[in-house]
């Protein structure tokens, strides 16, 4: 078959991992985050909100610190430690400059090469209408990703001592309607994946009837994303490609 999609390149060290919300990651990408990890790669997580009016019977003052430990809980089963969080309001994340100078600060702190968010488009994969914070916080990681490099952008974070990060090769967005790479997670990585969505046992019960079984539906989208690849199982991501790879083709 000539057109599966690429593998995601590997030959990187650091990823940052943004999301609108604890769970985000887990819908998917975390079994990708299992693979990286396992190789040696080190990934951090960085969480617009605390996810604090995600459970509708239970007040954010209480939601908040609940679900803050569930991300970290999820996050250590894909080999993440560090977890930051950036303190914007669940459901009214405001897109912006405040948003993308947040982002970018945690690009410059840690450097990483490859960035995965979130898609940012109206309608997400399966044609499903996307969440406001989701479109928001995935637009700002790409434009983060790029707003890192440049010294004169968000120049008080030089004064906070941070130099600019123009490192970032890939940005990756999960969940995309016309994803444009693959991460095989045959084996132990969908598993880890299975088991960090798990970690959000309080917020699944929370939403009831509506909460899927993670391991059924994780497994389901792993084995239709994998065919797109050519092995059992995989997760896509739409893939921005920022730095160029190479000499550029007008240099002969
Ligand atoms: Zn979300």
């Amino acid at each position: 078959m000539t057109d599966l999609l690429p593998a995601l390149p590997e030959d990187w060290e650091r990823c940052l991992a943004v999301a609108a919300h604890p769970d985000d990651i887990e819908y998917g990408a975390a079994s990708a985050v299992a693979r990286w990890t396992a190789q040696g790669k080190r990934v951090t997580y960085l969480l617009a909100t605390r996810g604090e009016a995600g459970i509708d019977g239970m007040h954010p003052d209480e939601a908040g610190p609940l679900r803050e430990a569930e991300e970290r809980g999820g996050a250590a089963e894909v080999g993440v430690d560090v977890v930051e969080f950036l303190d914007h309001r669940d459901g009214v994340v405001e897109g912006g400059l405040a948003l993308r100078r947040d982002i970018t600060r945690a690009i410059r702190r840690h450097r990483p090469e490859v960035v995965v968010s979130g898609a940012f488009t109206v309608r997400m994969v399966g044609g499903i209408t996307n969440q406001a914070d989701h479109r928001v916080v995935g637009l700002a990681a790409l434009d983060a990703a790029r707003d890192a490099g440049n010294r004169w952008v968000f120049p008080e974070l030089a004064d906070e001592g941070l130099e600019p990060w123009g490192g970032v090769r890939y940005v990756c967005f999960a969940g995309a309607e016309r994803p444009t790479h693959g991460v095989d997670i045959t084996g132990e990585p969908l598993l880890r994946g299975i088991a960090s969505l798990n970690a959000h046992a309080e917020y699944m019960r929370g939403l009831g009837e509506e909460s899927p079984d993670a391991a059924p539906f994780l497994t389901w989208a792993a084995r239709a994303a994998g065919a797109a690849l050519g092995v059992d199982a995989a997760v896509l991501f739409d893939v921005h490609v920022l730095a160029m790879e190479g000499r550029p083709p007008w240099v002969s």
